[in-house]
C-alpha cells in the first residue's frame, strides 16, 4: 500500500498535469473524470473505501492513458485503449484494441482473402460504398452485386450449401466492371470469404510460360478451387484451343460440378462471346459445338448483367 502510493507520487511528480501537480490535486481531476465516476458508481456495491484507495494508482493510470490518446500523444500501448475493470474486488486497468486498430486488422485480413493474378492495383481500394450510382446503367449491376453478397452470406450462415450464381458483367471499356468485381471481393472478405481475381489474358500468358516448368496444372488448380472466382476481361485476347478447352473449359467444368460461384467480366455480351469469340476455326471449319459447351457452363455459373455509362478512364 505504502509502495503503491510512493510509486504513484513519483510518477505524478514527473508528469506535468496542471503545471504544479500535487497528489491531491491530480486525484481530484481523476475522480472528476466521467469514465472514472461511472466505473465507481457501477461497482459501488463491490468496492470498499479501502479498495478504492488501493486502486488509486490504477485509476490514475487509466485517466492518464486515456488523455494521452485523446491528445494524440504516444500512449503506453499504441492501438489499445485503457479500460477499468474489477478483479477480485481490486481495481485494474486492461487494454483493449481501439476501433482504429480493429479496422486496420480487418483491412489486413481482407487483403489476405483477396488474391489476384494480373489485376490492377486499384482493386485493393475498390469499395461498394464508393460505387458511383449516378448513372442508371450502373444501378442494376450494383443491385445485382448486393443481392449476390446477401444470398451468399445467407447460405453460409444457414450452412445450406445452396448454389448462388455469380455475375457476368458485360459492357464497354471503362464502365467500371473491374472496379465492381474488386468491390464485391473486398466486401465478401469482410465476412471471411476468399476470392481469386484473375485477369484472364494475363493468366493465359502466365500459363504458357509455366509449361516449361511443368507448373500449369498447379496454377489451374489454385484458381479453379477458390471459393469465389472472378475471371476479368474474358474475350480481351484471342483464344488458343489449349486455353479454351484445357484451361477455361477445365476450370469451368470443375466449378460447375462443385457449384462454386464464378464471376466474369467482358466487353462481349454472352451471345457475342459465344458466337464471335469462343469458336476457333481449324482447317476452315468452325468448332461451334465446343464453343456452345463452354458457354453452357458460363451460363450455369453466372447471370448476364449489363453495365453502361461513361467511360470512367477519361475522367481525370
Ligand atoms: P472496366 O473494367 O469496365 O473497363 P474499370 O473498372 O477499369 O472499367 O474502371 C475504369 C476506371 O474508372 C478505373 O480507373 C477505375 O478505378 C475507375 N472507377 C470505376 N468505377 C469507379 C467508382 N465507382 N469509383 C471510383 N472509380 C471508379
Ligand atoms: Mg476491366
Amino acid at each position: 500500500m505504502e509502495n503503491i502510493s510512493k510509486a504513484l507520487r513519483d510518477r505524478i511528480s514527473k508528469l506535468p498535469i496542471n503545471n504544479a501537480p500535487n497528489y491531491a490535486e491530480v486525484m481530484k481531476q481523476v475522480y472528476a473524470d466521467q469514465d472514472v465516476k461511472q466505473f465507481l458508481t457501477d461497482h459501488q456495491s463491490e468496492l470498499t473505501a479501502e479498495n478504492i484507495n488501493r486502486g488509486e494508482a490504477k485509476l490514475y493510470e487509466f485517466f492518464n492513458e486515456k488523455n494521452k490518446i485523446a491528445n494524440h500523444e504516444t500512449s503506453f500501448a499504441p492501438g489499445y485503449k485503457p479500460v477499468l475493470t474489477l478483479s477480485k474486488n481490486l481495481i485494474d486497468v486492461t487494454y483493449e484494441p481501439t476501433e482504429d486498430l480493429l479496422e486496420k486488422r480487418q483491412e489486413q485480413n481482407m487483403s489476405k482473402l483477396v488474391t489476384s493474378v494480373g489485376m490492377p492495383k486499384m482493386i485493393e481500394s475498390a469499395r461498394l460504398s464508393e460505387f458511383d450510382m449516378n448513372e442508371n446503367g450502373r444501378n442494376s449491376a450494383y443491385g445485382a452485386a448486393l443481392e449476390f453478397i446477401d444470398r451468399y452470406n445467407e447460405q453460409l450462415k444457414a450452412d445450406s450449401h445452396q448454389f448462388v450464381p455469380g455475375l457476368y458483367l458485360t459492357g464497354s471499356f471503362g464502365v467500371g466492371k473491374t472496379y465492381l468485381l474488386g468491390s464485391i471481393a473486398n466486401q465478401l472478405a469482410k465476412s471471411g470469404v476468399s476470392t481469386q481475381l484473375v485477369h484472364f489474358p494475363s493468366f493465359a500468358v502466365e500459363l504458357r510460360e509455366a509449361i516449361k516448368s511443368n507448373q500449369t496444372g498447379a496454377k489451374i488448380d489454385v484458381v479453379k478451387q477458390s471459393a469465389i472466382l472472378m475471371l476479368d476481361d474474358i474475350g480481351a485476347d484471342s483464344l488458343s484451343e489449349w486455353i479454351r478447352d484445357d484451361v477455361l473449359g477445365v476450370i469451368l467444368e470443375y466449378r460447375m460440378q462443385n457449384e462454386l460461384p464464378t464471376f466474369f467480366s467482358s466487353n462481349f455480351t454472352m451471345q457475342e462471346f459465344e458466337e464471335q469469340h469462343l469458336p476457333i476455326t481449324k482447317n476452315g471449319v468452325e468448332d461451334s459445338l465446343k464453343a456452345k459447351r463452354i458457354m453452357e457452363r458460363i451460363r450455369f455459373l453466372s447471370r448476364e448483367t449489363p453495365m453502361s455509362g461513361l467511360n470512367r478512364r477519361n475522367k481525370g
